[in-house]
């Protein structure tokens, strides 16, 4: 399977893009034509050759002419938002598709062999219709898009914070150039999983500097606001100069910056020196605003500050020390460090990429992740009395978080029906037809009767592609199962027997987690004491538990279960953040 072709990682990023490769146990970053290795993510129309194209040079090209190129075109995947370019218009889709390709055509160069697989990290809080639009884009470029990783996670694997025994819960909190994302995720036995996110989309590093501009402004003796009415070509290169102080400031204890001349209002530059101390006072305000999004993700995990154990920030501003050391007072956890910020991602990706492509053991690493198609079985249908073969019904939805265990009733449709034969396919269609066959499955020994004879059939399915399928008949309790690989297509007895070992274990019973029987039994032992409405909250959280845990949907589970927590800590007066 290491063989095959090469399965790159990307961070597909609303500023900068990168790309990067994990060889023979190393991750390399993998340059593009330039040399550098973050790809600004810009799309840009070059007026000499005709062509659309995309980085640095069209990153010069936008600022110098914003009718020629479109930026920040991550924002608008999933919607039907167009950008324009030189007076044509273009979708998110085939912009992100130009970038890939661009992407693609730079790692195969740097790798000195054709790339078309690929894994994409998105955002942890992308919906369906983002998540789809960035597959479309994938395969736009030229790619079979592997497996779309979440953001967080990617960053959390860079950092080995999946690794440890037991369970643990983690934050990831990512401050970049104009966003600022909070994660908490679980770790359980290796298994990262995205419990809650919150966020800014309007701040970042962006803010810091125009911060550290202001400052320095106001110690020439001018406001921010009489500058760029005056004269924003001199704000412009003030900006340049403060990001490069603002960076320095990041190591250093105090730098310099030369203040412009500006139009009208001081007619030499000036030298201003600030210090650490000095532009730290001016962010508080920025800092403030970073506490928002930490308490609002903490809150909808149900969880108090002192519950997060682990800490991994992301994102070129996090270098910042007035960033470490807010977050370090919030949570008294020193954050990991030691893979460069603005790598993280792309780093995760890459070993993702690896994982994929088996070069390295599913047992060193395993991360939750969503199904990218359906999987379920062939019915046959009664409609208006006639039967009809060959729909599809879904047991384990697209984008459930994986692994997963799920299962579904079905009935014989003939009196004295002894046998079922259950074809097994992925897809979206209504009809099987248009589905992807990966197996079968055949059920004998149903007793005799009229139809309608009860079959329940169990799907497992973990993030190596296996499936197994179980049938269970109900009324004798014979059960039949077999594992199916939607990778590869046989199937050694050492590998089917490692994948029933741990398929197995995802179907046991989630109401034996403890935390689960623990917030059940609280939440039972409160209800006869609590107000009426207080006992309808409880109530309802209790019921839409219940329903998970017949579902097995353990996301929802542990969700729910850590609400009902918060609850109980709540009407018990326990301690919230
Ligand atoms: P990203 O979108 O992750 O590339 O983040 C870029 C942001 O990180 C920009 O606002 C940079 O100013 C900021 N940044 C990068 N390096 C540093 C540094 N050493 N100190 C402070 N901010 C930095």
């Amino acid at each position: 399977m290491g063989q095959a072709s090469p399965i790159i990682g990307i961070d597909l990023g609303t500023t900068n893009s990168s790309v990067a490769f994990f060889d023979g146990g190393a991750i390399r970053v993998l340059p593009n034509a330039l040399g550098e290795v973050l790809t600004p993510s810009v799309v840009a129309l070059d007026e000499r050759t005709g062509a659309l194209i995309v980085g640095r040079t069209a990153k010069d090209i936008y600022a110098a002419n914003p009718q020629l190129g479109a930026a920040l075109f991550k924002r608008g995947m999933g919607s039907e938002l167009k950008y324009t370019i030189a007076g044509a218009r273009h979708g998110a889709v085939e912009l992100s598709a130009i970038l890939l390709r661009a992407l693609r055509r730079d790692a195969s160069e740097a790798l000195g062999e054709p790339v078309d697989r690929c894994v994409i990290t998105v955002p942890a809080y992308f919906n369906d219709a983002q998540r789809f639009a960035t597959v479309k884009a994938g395969e736009l470029a030229g790619f079979t898009v592997e497996r779309i990783l979440n953001e967080p996670t990617a960053a959390a694997i860079a950092h080995g914070a999946h690794q440890g025994a037991g369970e643990s819960t983690l934050l990831v909190i990512d401050l970049g150039g104009g966003t600022f994302d909070v994660c908490v995720m679980d770790r359980f036995e290796g298994a990262l999983e995205v419990r809650s996110v919150a966020g800014e989309s309007m701040l970042g590093g962006e803010d810091f500097t125009r911060s550290v501009a202001a400052l320095a402004l106001m110690r020439a003796g001018v406001t921010f606001e009489q500058a760029e009415i005056r004269d924003p070509d001199a704000v412009v290169t003030l900006i340049r100069r403060a990001e490069l102080l603002k960076r320095r400031l990041s190591e250093d204890a105090s730098g310099t910056l030369v203040v412009p001349a500006l139009k009208g209002l001081r007619e030499e530059p000036v030298e201003v020196t600030l210090t650490r101390p000095d532009v730290d006072e001016m962010f508080q305000t920025l800092l403030d605003r970073l506490r928002g999004p930490c308490r609002g993700a903490l809150r909808s995990a149900g969880l108090n500050r002192t519950d997060i154990e682990d800490i991994v920030m992301v994102g070129g501003a996090t270098r910042m020390p007035c960033v470490r050391d807010l977050v370090l007072s919030l949570f008294e956890t020193e954050p990991r460090a030691g893979v460069d910020p603005d790598l993280a991602v792309v780093h995760g990706a890459a070993i993702q990429a690896a994982l994929s492509g088996g070069d390295i053991a599913v047992s060193d690493l395993v991360v939750t992740d969503v199904a990218s198609h359906s999987l379920g079985t062939e019915v046959t249908k009664d409609l208006g009395g006639q039967l009809i073969h060959g729909f599809f019904s879904p047991i384990i939805h697209r984008n459930t978080v994986i692994p997963t265990s799920r299962s579904s009733p079905f009935e014989t449709i003939y009196s004295n029906q002894e046998g079922i034969l259950f074809k097994i396919f992925e897809g979206e269609s209504r009809y099987v037809k248009d589905n992807r066959e990966i197996g079968q499955l055949k059920v004998e020994g149903i007793p005799k009767g009229p139809s309608g004879q009860e079959v329940e059939i169990r799907f497992t399915y973990d993030l190596n592609g296996m499936l197994e399928v179980e049938a269970t008949i109900t009324a004798t309790g014979k059960r039949i199962a077999k594992v199916f690989s939607r990778t590869s297509e046989a199937l050694s007895d050492d590998v089917l027997e490692d994948a029933k070992r741990r398929l197995a274990r995802l179907k046991e019973d989630p109401r034996e987690k403890p935390m689960v029987r623990d917030v059940l039994a609280r939440a039972e032992a409160l209800l006869p004491d609590v107000a009426p409405q207080e006992r309808q909250r409880l109530e309802e959280v209790l019921d839409a538990l219940e329903a998970a845990l017949i579902q097995r949907d353990m996301s929802q589970i542990d969700q729910l279960a850590r609400f009902l927590r918060a609850l109980c800590d709540d009407l018990d007066g326990g301690e919230r953040w």
